[in-house]
């Protein structure tokens, strides 16, 4: 049982063939939307990968906000947890170019609204076994999200995403930490090539970390002396937007599916798995819409 405690966007997307300069409008092509939003789009994956998973955050009161909900419960998604507010839901404004530049303004809407958790939410943390965690909604949320789940004796996995410099007071109640090379730069306030180098900069604040490291797989290492790398299947990748919830959702499955992963051959086994759910949502295109479903993650998890 898996609770994302997150944002939800709607990404509003156009292909242009170029991106406009300021003051300049182009015609664009295509225009479509895509639910998205980190948290949204990882409990999805949790979902997607055979978890029950439910997702605790907000929406407006305008059409996205209907979209969202709809997007997430017919994901098989628990929604009780799902806020409507007043005024509009979070969207991404993306422009995408023929060669796949784009420019992204995120407004956080009913995200920036959900500032607090009830005695459901206290409830629903504490019954899951993994709480899933990323740094689109207010901060104090976040701190408050793993504080219920410390009480609970849930685990806490931070995906620390938007990349951003973290208090002390949130890192001390992360259990796992999961990065891609840029937020790990950021975070540890390191900036190194050598994973090695990251996830020692990184063990000082936090007792485990998962460093994704795209298709060259992802890294592990704990305060116990535990190291491990593994392999991303290889594939022929298309599109990687969203590889990384993919990756951090069917780690959470993983996680809670050995018992906590508390020795290395487990941690090795949920990393390996997790590396075949991002190397599948990186054949499909699209972002929410190319997370895997538990068979496709098998399948390139047993090749
Ligand atoms: P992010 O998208 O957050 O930057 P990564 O690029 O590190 O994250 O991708 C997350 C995971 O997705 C990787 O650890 C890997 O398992 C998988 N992945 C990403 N890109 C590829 C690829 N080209 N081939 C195979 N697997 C990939």
């Amino acid at each position: 049982r898996v609770i994302v405690v997150g944002s939800a966007n709607l990404d509003l997307v156009v292909s242009t063939p170029q991106l406009p300069r300021p003051g300049e409008t182009v015609l664009g092509g295509d225009f479509r939307t895509v639910p998205g939003g980190k948290g949204a789009n990882q409990a999805v994956a949790a979902a997607r990968a055979g978890a029950t998973c439910e997702f605790v955050g907000a929406v407006g009161s305008d059409e996205f906000g209907r979209q969202l909900r709809d997007s997430l419960a017919g994901a098989g998604v628990d929604v009780r947890g799902l806020r409507s507010v007043p005024g509009p839901s979070g969207v991404a404004l993306i422009a995408v170019d023929q060669a796949a530049e784009n420019f992204i303004v995120v407004a956080p809407g009913a995200n920036a609204a959900l500032t607090d958790l009830d005695a459901a939410d206290r409830a629903a943390v504490g019954a899951a076994d993994v709480l899933l965690l990323q740094l689109e909604v207010p901060l104090p949320t976040v701190v408050r999200a793993a504080d219920l789940a410390r009480a609970g004796g849930t685990t806490v996995v931070l995906n620390a995403a938007p990349a951003a410099p973290l208090p002390a007071e949130l890192l001390d109640m992360v259990d796992v930490l999961v990065v891609n090379e840029h937020e790990a730069a950021v975070v540890a306030g390191v900036f190194s090539d050598d994973p090695a180098v990251l996830l020692d900069a990184l063990l000082a604040l936090v007792p485990r970390v998962v460093l994704t490291l795209g298709a060259r797989g992802a890294a592990y290492a704990d305060r116990r002396g535990v190291r491990r790398s593994v392999p991303a299947p290889v594939v022929d990748a298309v599109d990687t937007t969203a590889a990384g919830d993919a990756f951090t959702g069917a780690l959470a499955v993983g996680w809670a599916e050995r018992g906590g992963a508390v020795d290395a051959d487990a941690v090795t086994d949920a990393l390996r798995w997790a590396c075949a759910a991002g190397a599948a949502c990186a054949q499909r295109p699209g972002a929410s819409t190319a997370l895997p479903e538990r068979a496709a993650i098998d399948a390139l998890y047993a090749a």
